[in-house]
């Protein structure tokens, strides 16, 4: 089938699991409470995602705050007690960031819980999403490897190990998620791209790494209005990415101003193509979606497009994410009804 669809990963959580509307949202139950509300989250996303007609579908992170510091949790080295300020992604934010204080290891399973949830209420495929490295150590201080090669390279062998495990749980799709890659450049060249491949070493399931320009939260859209018109940073990296064992890469094509001609720098990759803006409230037509493939086809072979949405949609407006949802949905039919003929001169 043509155009299947996904989710970056992160859906909005009700109301009753955290507090609405916002990044790093505090939880609301707790206790055992907590926990079969999260289950009960990752449920109800899962048949939100179903009924929009989304294929490959994802827990929705219902049971993490955060997609970084959810996996930082469970790892044990890691001081949270004793949290620094570190200008991250190249000094756009100010953040309080735990420390790395010893050698790193996972105290046990990060996401065993809501993997099993998942695969055990939906037949469809199923994805998951973890940090990438980089991501990670522009995420938390180094007071113990002195090196962020080094540490980067020991938090992938961690990934790797909740990867292999995630896989064993059923999971069909892995996805790291590297919105550092687009802001250090020469970094995921010389070994971004090496400590992600460790991450994803041994997988037999699908691979996929995302880049992004982040969240529609204010210092992202502040800091996308100094890029200039187009933003060419993929033209850097996209080359060493179509060398990798990566499988997949996801990036935002709606309302982007990435250049669309350099998917073409992806070649043998499917791709990921972004056709829901989540900086946006305004909700896409099936019309737009089905432009937006139609766009990215002029790049890619169209068996190699599924459709997705820019980025997470964690802190947007819950009536708002579905309706983004159902026009995903049904915007990839529209666009299969429009492009099925392989003779069509498209
Ligand atoms: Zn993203």
């Amino acid at each position: 089938m043509l155009f299947p669809t996904t989710i970056a990963g992160s859906l909005p959580k009700p109301e009753w699991l955290a507090e609405p509307n916002r990044l790093w949202a505090p939880w609301k139950p707790a206790g055992d409470e907590l926990v079969s509300a999260k289950r009960d989250a990752t449920l109800l996303a899962l048949k939100l995602q179903e009924t929009a007609g989304i294929d490959i579908v994802t827990e929705g992170e219902q049971a993490r705050q955060h997609f970084v510091h959810g996996f930082l949790e469970n790892v044990a080295g890691i001081d949270f007690a004793h949290k620094v300020e570190m200008g991250i992604r190249a000094d756009r934010y100010k953040a309080m960031v735990p420390q790395v204080v010893a050698p790193l290891t996972l105290k046990d399973r990060v996401h065993a819980f809501e993997a099993r949830a998942a695969r055990a209420h939906t037949t469809h495929q199923l994805k998951f999403t973890l940090p990438g490295p980089m991501t990670i150590v522009d995420t938390v201080a180094d007071s113990h490897y002195g090196d962020r090669v080094k540490m980067a390279f020991a938090f992938a062998e961690l990934l790797n190990q909740e990867a292999r495990a995630l896989e064993a749980d059923g999971v069909d799709v892995i996805q790291f998620d590297e919105p550092a890659f687009n802001v250090y450049m020469g970094e995921v060249k010389t070994w971004g791209i090496e400590a992600l491949q460790r991450a994803a070493e041994g997988l037999s399931c699908t691979t996929a790494v995302h880049i992004c320009y982040g969240y529609g939260i204010k210092a992202n859209t502040d800091w996308k209005a100094t890029l200039g018109g187009e933003w060419r940073q993929y033209e850097d990296i996209f080359p060493a990415i179509a060398q990798s064992t990566i499988q997949q890469v996801a990036i935002e094509c709606r309302n982007s101003r990435v250049p669309l001609d350099l998917l073409a720098l992806l070649p043998g990759k499917t791709v990921q193509a972004g056709v829901i803006d989540v900086a946006s409230d305004i909700v896409e037509t099936p019309e737009d979606v089905a432009d937006t493939i139609a766009a990215v086809m002029k790049f890619v072979p169209r068996d190699r497009i599924i459709a997705t949405t820019n980025c997470g949609m964690a802190p947007m407006r819950r009536d708002i994410a579905e309706a983004k949802l159902k026009a995903l949905g049904a915007g990839a039919k529209l666009a299969r009804d429009r492009f099925d003929d392989p003779e069509a001169p498209w």
